[in-house]
């Protein structure tokens, strides 16, 4: 596969016009970045153009998708707002995930289940992790979308390095850890690019892991969602056709009020959710056993209770969780016998049963992905 440089993007950009002149000499590309074959870069656009654009960009991306050397292309619109950000994510409309009319079909993938907090911090992705290990042990095939655009963890905890390559030198493979796929924004998006451009850029990226990564066959794909509640984690939540939501939280009544926020955004895209799961939820001392109650335990169960939502278990403070997960070794396989793995072997079963409860309730159709 060549390789693809600069000057031949800018040039295929000359074909695509805005009115009588092409985006490239009005000035429009900014922001260009090749890394091994992925293209990003934004087009600016006057802000009251801003929706009717959509057709412009989406040709633009199809222009440098086509060239020879290029794995995967973001293209985001930007707003010149006196030479200031770009602009935010389009604020969601009430939009039930996954549908829209240029929905396409991943026929292979059975169901998506997202892993959501309503902050950074309280270990969304180590539940994400050691969830999707937990059903692969059930004899699942389990594939992990790690969407944390703002700290992409997963390819450590699982234990995978290096960048993703494309077999039929068009669509990406997803790598694999421990036995799961594994996709990660962390390979699309550029670690010094700017947090601001990330919302933006994570809405075309998270279409094209769903749309050109040659996934294959599998009963459930974890997304390990962008902490948070924001504009970029709804439109993102609508973006994919989401079987159903987990929702990470800590027994602090801070960390809870946020674990509600997510609640109301998932009922907002008609996203089911199957529950709580608290997490440092108290401390088991390595030495002697005991288990103490740092943060008011319980608080999940009990607001999962206010909310009539369900609680789908608890998972302590330890080190043994924080060292085996940093260390690319999650507690569900290095320890499969150990008190925490089976709490998450249960969970596990739980979100399962959820899954398969939604789907057979035609709650999520099969899965759909917007393209905007
Ligand atoms: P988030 O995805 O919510 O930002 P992470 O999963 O990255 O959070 O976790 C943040 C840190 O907390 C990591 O170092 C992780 O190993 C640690 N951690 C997560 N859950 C636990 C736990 N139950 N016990 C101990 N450490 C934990």
């Amino acid at each position: 596969m060549s390789v693809i440089n600069e000057e031949q993007i800018l040039n295929a950009l000359g074909s695509v016009k805005d009115g009588k002149e092409d985006i490239v000499s009005a000035g429009m590309i900014s922001g260009l970045q090749i890394k091994d074959g992925h293209v990003v870069f934004a087009i600016e656009v006057d802000p009251a153009r801003g929706s009717k654009m959509e057709p412009l960009r989406k040709e633009a991306e199809k222009t440098v998708h086509a060239l020879d050397g290029v794995l995967s292309v973001s293209v985001v619109l930007t707003a010149e707002t006196g030479g200031s950000t770009p602009n935010a994510p389009a604020p969601a409309q009430h939009n039930p995930a996954g549908t829209g009319p240029d929905a396409i079909s991943m026929p292979g993938v059975k169901s998506i289940v997202a892993v959501a907090s309503g902050k950074g911090g309280v270990g969304k992705s180590t539940t994400s992790v050691n969830l999707a290990l937990a059903l692969a042990a059930d004899g699942l095939k389990v594939g992990i979308l790690d969407a944390d655009i703002y700290g992409p963890s997963v390819p450590r905890m699982l234990g995978v390095s290096g960048e993703p390559s494309s077999s039929n030198g068009k669509n990406l493979d997803p790598m694999e850890g421990h036995g799961i796929k594994c996709m990660s924004m962390g390979f699309l998006i550029e670690e010094e690019t700017p947090v601001i451009w990330r919302g933006p850029m994570a809405q075309t990226a998270l279409q094209q892991m769903m749309r050109d990564i040659n996934w294959g066959d599998l009963d459930i794909l974890v997304v390990d969602m962008p902490p948070g509640t924001g504009d970029v984690q709804l439109t993102m939540a609508q973006q994919v056709p989401l079987t159903g939501s987990v929702i990470v939280s800590t027994p602090q009544d801070i960390a809870l009020a946020d674990a509600r926020r997510g609640l109301n955004m998932f009922r907002k895209v008609d996203v089911p959710v199957f529950g709580i799961v608290e997490n440092m939820s108290y401390f088991s001392c390595p030495h002697c056993g005991e288990r103490s109650e740092i943060f008011s335990h319980g608080g999940a169960r009990a607001e999962a209770k206010l909310l009539s939502m369900d609680f789908l278990g608890e998972i302590p403070l330890s080190i043994d969780i924080r060292e085996t997960s940093d260390g690319g070794n999650p507690i569900v396989v290095s320890q499969p016998d150990s008190d925490h793995a089976k709490a998450y072997r249960i969970m596990a079963k739980e979100v399962w049963k959820k899954t398969q409860a939604s789907l057979a309730k035609g709650e999520a159709e099969a899965p759909r992905i917007v393209i905007q």
